[in-house]
């Protein structure tokens, strides 16, 4: 074991305070990793504040991992130190299920471990993962992506979330050449599906509650720019997308955008609120629309996301933050007002 420094809330009312805590030393197929930046994902605050109903604390966020090889176990053949490397939401699953085999950690069905607030199998009961908002991390060699040489290593850290979160559904649900993708909240995960949409070569519209949003809205990707409080604006996008992305994180009328879908259009919902969302059911029927979700993605996916975002010179709109700034930033997340992902500095911290 060894003392790694980070930063903890220690109740769901609590703001965050450095915090001391012991991680394993590596196995023989762990890599530990010095962080080197961290972005700060809505999910965090979900998380830190208790908003799922599930947290145990002291409880430290952070699964938009960047950072370099420090140590190697003795049996770690892909990494070397000093490698340049990432970890996302999931830092171990059991491998042999069905989803595991196919690639599908994020959806293993003896349960994936979150890369906080999760048992740690590997350290011993009672023990629960800490994520990134700390100087270091031991992760399992099979779940430490690559980072693509030619990508600023900060305003990379967000896709290991944000950018897998949305490139998942934009592969699934075929976004391309002839696709009409909308994107509902223009924030952490919606900045990279604007990027990533647009890069695939969907035809993007960005539904925003936001005005003063637009000018970057469009810088970032997209052809079109709908604002969601203009009843008008809604009415005239009403049957012209056939997949939407909807990332907001707080309670919002599924059915205004349901409405916006075309006949076989669906809705992918990744944005977590806390409450149900009702949807109607007239909304799905008449044009044989889909309502669906899905979570971050698997790790072969994920590093084709980065090496995606390589080829395409992809990285994130940030703003870096130091330790003692995430209560702040949290506070700015909870206005949108971010542009367009908070990423803590551990390097020059
Ligand atoms: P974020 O940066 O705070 O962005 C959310 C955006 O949603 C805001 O910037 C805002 O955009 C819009 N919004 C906020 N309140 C709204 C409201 N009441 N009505 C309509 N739009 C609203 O958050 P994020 O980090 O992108 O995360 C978004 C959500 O995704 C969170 O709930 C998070 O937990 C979840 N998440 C899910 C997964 C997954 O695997 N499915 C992964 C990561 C995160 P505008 O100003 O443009 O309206
Ligand atoms: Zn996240
Ligand atoms: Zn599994």
């Amino acid at each position: 074991m060894f003392i790694c420094e980070g930063m903890a809330v220690s109740a769901a009312d609590a703001t965050f305070a450095p915090f001391s805590f012991e991680r394993r030393d590596p196995l023989p197929h762990d890599v530990d990793i010095a962080i080197q930046y961290c972005g700060v994902c809505h999910s965090d605050l979900h998380q830190a504040r208790n908003e799922w109903g599930n947290t145990k604390y002291p409880c430290i966020p952070g699964h938009e991992i960047v950072g370099f090889v420090e140590r190697v176990g003795a049996e770690v053949t892909k990494f070397k130190v000093g490698d340049k490397v990432g970890v996302g939401c999931i830092v171990n699953s059991c491998r042999t299920c069905d989803n595991c085999r196919r690639g599908l950690e994020n959806y293993c069905l003896n349960g994936m471990t979150g890369t906080y607030n999760a048992p740690d199998k590997e350290t011993g009961p009672g023990r629960w993962t800490f994520g990134g908002y700390s100087r270091r991390v031991v992760v399992n060699d099979e779940h430490v992506l690559r980072v693509p040489d030619n990508l600023d290593l900060a305003a990379t850290a967000p896709l290991l979330c944000a950018g897998i979160t949305t490139y998942s559904p934009l592969r699934h649900w075929k976004a391309g050449p002839g696709v009409k993708v909308g994107v509902v909240g223009l924030g952490g995960l919606g900045h990279m599906a604007v990027k990533i949409a647009h890069a695939m070569g969907a035809d993007v519209s960005m539904i925003t509650t936001s005005a003063g949003k637009a000018a970057d809205a469009r810088h970032l990707g997209a052809d079109h720019v709908i604002l969601s409080k203009d009843q008008e604006q809604m009415d005239k996008a009403a049957m012209s997308l056939d997949l939407i992305i909807d990332t907001v994180s707080a309670p919002h009328d599924i059915n205004a955008y349901l409405r916006m879908l075309r006949t076989d259009g669906a809705l992918v919902q990744v944005g977590l609120p806390i409450e149900p969302l009702p949807v109607k059911v007239r909304s799905l029927i008449y044009m044989r629309k889909t309502f669906a979700g899905s979570m971050i993605g698997g790790i072969p996916e994920t590093q084709e996301m980065l090496d995606f975002c390589g080829e395409h010179n992809i990285v994130s709109d940030i703003e870096l933050i130091r330790p003692d700034q995430i209560d702040m930033a949290y506070e700015r997340m909870l206005k949108s007002d971010v542009k367009y992902r908070f990423v803590i500095d551990w390097a020059h911290a």
